[in-house]
C-alpha cells in the first residue's frame, strides 16, 4: 500500500469553519489518506497565519501527517495562481531569471542563484516551518530547468547553458535538507512536471535530503473552463522515463495522478488508469482533495476511494 497524500491548495480556506474543516480532514482519513499536503503562499503569512496552524493541528488530531507546500514561492513552483507568487517577487525585478538579453523572457521564475533572491527564500522558508510545525515538505513542479538564467550571479558560475540545470537541482536538494535541519525527521517530496530534461530528473535524484521523488500528470481527458482541452504527456507513459531514473538513485518513487479539470463521463476511464497505475507499486501517491474544475467532483472523489479500498485485495493483478 503506498503512502496517500490528500493535496489541498490554499484558496478559500482562509475562510475558516473549524466544524466543516474537522469534518474534512475525518474524511480523508476515512478514505484512506496518511497525509495533507497544504499550498500556502507567502502572502498567508499576513492573511491567515493563525488558520495555517489550526489546519496542521486538525490534521494530527484526525491522525494525519501534514505537508507543507510552497505556492508559487518566486514564480519556482506550481501549486497557486501564478498572480500569488508573492508581492516580493514583483517588487524585485532584479531576482527574475533573464534571457541573453537581460530580459525575462515570457514568465516570471526567481533565479536560485540571486543572493536577494535566495536569502528572502530561505528567511520565509524558516518562518514557516517554525511556525507551522510540518512533518513534511513537498515542492511541485519547479521551475524551470528548460531554459538557463543569464544574469551576472549565473554568468559568474559558468556557462549558462551548462550550469542551469545543475544550479535548479542544488538548490532544490539544500531546500530539502534545510528542511530536515529545521523539522528533524521529516520527509520530502518533490515531483516534476513531464517533458523536463532528462539530467534534471537525474540531477535531483542525487541530491541528498530528497526523499520521494516523481512526475505528475493526467490519467483521462482534462479540459479547461473554456473548453480547452489540456494537452500534457499522460502519466503512464511519462512514469516510464522518470521513475527509473528515481530507483536508480535509491529515491522512493512518487506519483500524481491528477485528478482536476475533469469532464463529466471521464471518471470511469480515470479510474481504471488509476488502477493500472498502482500496479507499478508507487511509494506514494498524491491526489488533490476534490480537485478543481471537475464536472462531477463526488463521483471522481468516491471513484478514487474504490480503488484505493480495492487495493489489499489486487496483490495480482488481473
Ligand atoms: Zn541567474
Amino acid at each position: 500500500m503506498p503512502e496517500i497524500i490528500f493535496y489541498r491548495y490554499s484558496h478559500g480556506y482562509s475562510v475558516f469553519n473549524p466544524r466543516e474543516v474537522r469534518e474534512e480532514y475525518r474524511e480523508i482519513k476515512r478514505m484512506g489518506g496518511q497525509a495533507v499536503g497544504l499550498a500556502v503562499t507567502t502572502e498567508d503569512k499576513v492573511y491567515c497565519s493563525l488558520e495555517l496552524r489550526r489546519h496542521v493541528e486538525m490534521m494530527h488530531q484526525a491522525g494525519l501527517k501534514a505537508i507543507f507546500v510552497f505556492g508559487r514561492w518566486g514564480g519556482l513552483f506550481a501549486a497557486a495562481a501564478i498572480n500569488s507568487s508573492s508581492r516580493e517577487t514583483f517588487k524585485h525585478p532584479e531576482w527574475w531569471k533573464v534571457g541573453p538579453d537581460g530580459k525575462p523572457p515570457g514568465c516570471i521564475v526567481c533565479c536560485v542563484n540571486h543572493p536577494g533572491f535566495r536569502r528572502y527564500f530561505f528567511e520565509e522558508a524558516e518562518h514557516f516551518f517554525r511556525w507551522m510545525e510540518p512533518d513534511g515538505l513537498l515542492m511541485d513542479e519547479p521551475k524551470d530547468a528548460n531554459w538557463p538564467c543569464y544574469c551576472q550571479y549565473c554568468r559568474s558560475k559558468g556557462n549558462p547553458r551548462q550550469i542551469h540545470v545543475g544550479s535548479l537541482a542544488a538548490f532544490l536538494g539544500e531546500v530539502a535538507r534545510f528542511f530536515k535541519k529545521l523539522r528533524p525527521g521529516g520527509s520530502t517530496y518533490l515531483f516534476h512536471m513531464p517533458g523536463q530534461p532528462v539530467p534534471f530528473y537525474e540531477e535531483t535524484a542525487a541530491q541528498e535530503g530528497l526523499d520521494y521523488l516523481g512526475v505528475d500528470g493526467p490519467l483521462c481527458l482534462q479540459k479547461k473552463a473554456d473548453g480547452r482541452v489540456l494537452s500534457k504527456t499522460p502519466l503512464l507513459e511519462s512514469m516510464k522515463t522518470v521513475l527509473p531514473i528515481v530507483k536508480k538513485y535509491g529515491k522512493k518513487t512518487l506519483v500524481v495522478p491528477e485528478n482536476f479539470l475533469v469532464p463529466a463521463g471521464e471518471e470511469k476511464v480515470y479510474a481504471k488508469n488509476l488502477r493500472k497505475l498502482l500496479q507499478e507499486k508507487p511509494d506514494a501517491v498524491v491526489f488533490h482533495y476534490y480537485g478543481f474544475g471537475n464536472e462531477n467532483p463526488a463521483l471522481l472523489m468516491r471513484k478514487i476511494e474504490q480503488v484505493l479500498r480495492s487495493l489489499p485485495s489486487e496483490k495480482t493483478p488481473e
